[in-house]
């Protein structure tokens, strides 16, 4: 009379004991290769597999929510008020909807703009709506840090040589979490 108080027990204890889970085809296959699933090595063994298992192929019910960033992408672009080179780097990220692009053509796309007679403004605009226009994103950032030989070479800016540009548009624009996230993956802020 003691085995079905036992059975009731564990039922009760770990709720999912239907037909068809894992825990019960594992709990199966123990009585199967002879052993004895209600022992108290293997009583709650079926379970541990089931949770592991579970996590060990969850990726199959997840996502790509992740903040994807490249960092360093080195350009060389022209002033168009100069005709003189402006070069640097821009910092990339984006928070994917359903499309992710790859790390080499981000990289692709800032030079396309960046070989043309530019303003640091616009480039680092371009960029970001290229990127939003390819995979529609579900927010997407842009940074520029460069260095101008017109103002340079004319002792302009002398002390502060760099001027940074951004472009934050969905989610890097109206989620601060997001936005800070970004900057301080790309060391903007502490
Ligand atoms: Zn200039």
């Amino acid at each position: 009379m003691s085995k079905p108080t036992e059975e009731i027990l564990l039922t009760e204890s770990n709720e999912v004991a239907k037909p068809e889970s894992v825990a019960s085809l594992i709990r199966k296959m123990i009585a199967l290769i002879g052993e004895d699933p209600e022992r108290e090595g293997l009583k709650k063994t079926p379970e541990r597999y089931e949770k592991a298992l579970k996590f060990l192929t969850s990726g199959y019910h997840q996502n790509v929510d992740e903040m994807v960033v490249v960092k360093d992408i080195e350009f060389f672009s022209l002033c168009e008020h100069h005709l003189l080179p402006f070069f640097g780097k821009a910092h990339v990220a984006y928070l994917p909807n359903k499309k992710v692009i790859g790390l080499s053509k981000v990289a692709r796309l800032v030079n396309m703009y960046a070989r043309r007679l530019q303003i640091q403004e616009r480039l680092t605009n371009q960029i970001a709506r290229a990127l939003e226009d390819k995979i529609a994103p579900q927010g997407v950032g842009v940074i520029i840090e460069a260095r101008h030989l017109c103002m340079q070479m004319r002792g302009v800016e002398k002390q502060h040589g760099q001027a940074v540009t951004s472009a934050m548009l969905g989610a890097f624009r109206e989620n601060k979490q997001t936005r800070d996230e970004f900057l301080a993956l790309v060391g903007k802020k502490s």
